[in-house]
């Protein structure tokens, strides 16, 4: 039988952390749905287009994995598409309160959709897109972070003609 997981996130934008966990789970699932939740409570710096295509980009190596959208709860995102299990990426301890509250939450909505934690390479457990933009805002050199795509669209976005 087939076996999907969704792998969700703000993606904002992809980083060398969440492709280390989409690889690795595309090796463990049959498919890996990547799919980008618009969060609100989020300003992004790449919109949702971006976010797709980087993400596209930056995973078109592996067969089993495709890329989607979806503004909606992530529940009912995951019940559409009949997927499996949710994939989380776990860096540190200050990570596990915040997926334990989505995860208890995401289970009292619809109990049959099982969340799977992947413990981050330790080479990644400091990275996040913020402290990637962060870097990336003042020119840090961020090639060993990011996919050579999300690199390049960095830089474009940074461009100092661009920053006010
Ligand atoms: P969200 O806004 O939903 O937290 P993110 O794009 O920040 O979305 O993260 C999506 C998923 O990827 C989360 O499960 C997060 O823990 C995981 N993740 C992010 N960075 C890393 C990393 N460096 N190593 C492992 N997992 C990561």
């Amino acid at each position: 039988m087939n076996k999907v997981a969704i792998c969700p996130g703000s993606f904002d934008p992809i980083t060398n952390g969440h492709l280390d966990i989409i690889e690795r789970g595309a090796k463990v699932f049959d498919h890996v749905i990547v799919a980008v939740f618009n969060n609100q409570s989020k300003s992004p710096l790449f919109d949702v287009d971006e976010r797709l295509h980087l993400i596209k980009e930056a995973t078109k190596h592996i067969p089993n994995v495709s890329v989607d959208v979806s503004h909606g709860l992530l529940v009912d995102y995951a019940q559409k598409k009949q997927v499996d299990a949710i994939l989380r990426g776990l860096r540190a301890v200050s990570d596990f309160e915040y997926e334990m509250q989505i995860t208890s939450m995401n289970r009292q909505l619809n109990e049959d959709i099982e969340t799977l934690f992947m413990m981050t390479n330790s080479k990644y457990s400091f990275l996040s897109s913020s402290i990637v933009k962060e870097a990336a805002r003042y020119h840090s050199d961020v090639s060993e972070l990011v996919p050579s795509v999300v690199e390049e669209a960095l830089k474009d976005k940074f461009q100092p003609s661009k920053i006010d």
